[in-house]
């Protein structure tokens, strides 16, 4: 099973506001986001690719260009307006919630930027959260839980509240849930964007190296051109809801596909 696909997005497109059908035969017919704009908003728009099982795939781009957006689609949490999408070659769109809710359980756990920990549930219960909501026994949770911790640095520090923890600390507590719920795909929405850069760095390789051990897929968002072509297999560039170039770091930095891919690459250091 290893040829099915961690993820299949097809001609992916997202319109907040009026009249979606006729928004997407202008999108059709090459508008642009500024062009919709009388209408609504394009956030998203014919996004077509693939990741595959096992790699680090990377969204780039800057801010409103459509990133969350696009991820919040990839688990369903937001319906898309066109198009579809597959995990682990499941198509997703329109399927009874239960459903959802059980392949996401499954397949899909999600980071956020800002944590989204508990706060008055110790840093155990919180990344035994996920166990919880997949139904697994007390004990097995506290044993995983433990376990994870430990991987991500946290040993011994199980007993605690977040609001006691540094914030690098707080957002290992956030990966440690998202890794014991042991899906197959981590889906990271800017989740080290709020990190000094020193702990920044230690997260990106420490994540480099789970994903080895684990093998997990991540998909990985940022609007820093540094993280992506560190931890990217493949680097998607969005703009303005488009995707406008996707490929290795190196062919991002060698062919830059058009001016806006270009300028983003002067500023790599
Ligand atoms: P990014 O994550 O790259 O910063 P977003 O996906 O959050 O971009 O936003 C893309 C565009 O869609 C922005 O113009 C934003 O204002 C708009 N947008 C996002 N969510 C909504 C929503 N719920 N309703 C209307 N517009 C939205
Ligand atoms: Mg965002």
């Amino acid at each position: 099973m290893i040829d099915t696909p961690a993820l299949e997005v097809h001609h992916l497109t997202k319109f907040f506001g009026r009249k979606p059908r006729e928004a997407l035969e202008q999108l059709r017919s090459g508008a642009t986001r500024d062009e919709l704009a009388p209408l609504g908003t394009a956030a998203v728009i014919d996004a077509d690719f693939t990741v595959r099982q096992g790699e680090i795939f990377v969204v780039m781009g800057l801010s409103g260009s459509g990133k969350s957006t696009l991820i919040r689609m990839l688990n369903g949490l937001l319906e898309a307006t066109d198009g579809g999408v597959t995990v682990m070659g499941e198509q997703i769109a329109g399927i009874p919630a239960k459903r959802l809710r059980q392949i996401r359980r499954r397949h899909v756990s999600m980071v956020f930027q800002h944590f989204a920990l508990l706060p008055h549930r110790t840093v155990l219960e919180n990344a035994a959260y996920g166990l919880e909501i997949q139904g697994v026994a007390s004990a097995e949770r506290r044993e995983r839980a433990e376990r994870i911790l430990d991987r991500v640095g946290l040993g011994g520090w199980g007993d605690k509240m977040p609001a006691e923890l540094s914030g690098g600390m707080q957002q290992r507590v956030g990966l440690a849930r998202a890794l014991a719920a042991d899906t197959d795909i981590l889906l990271m929405d800017e989740a080290f964007s709020a990190l000094d850069p020193l702990i920044r760095r230690e997260m990106q390789e420490q994540l480099v190296e789970l994903q080895h051990e684990l093998g997990k897929t991540i998909v990985f968002i940022t609007h820093d051109l540094n993280e992506a072509m560190y931890l990217g297999d493949r680097i998607a560039v969005m703009r303005d809801g488009r995707i406008v170039q996707l490929g290795t770091a190196e062919e991002i930095l060698t062919e830059p596909a058009d001016d806006y891919v270009a300028q983003f690459v002067r500023d790599v250091d």
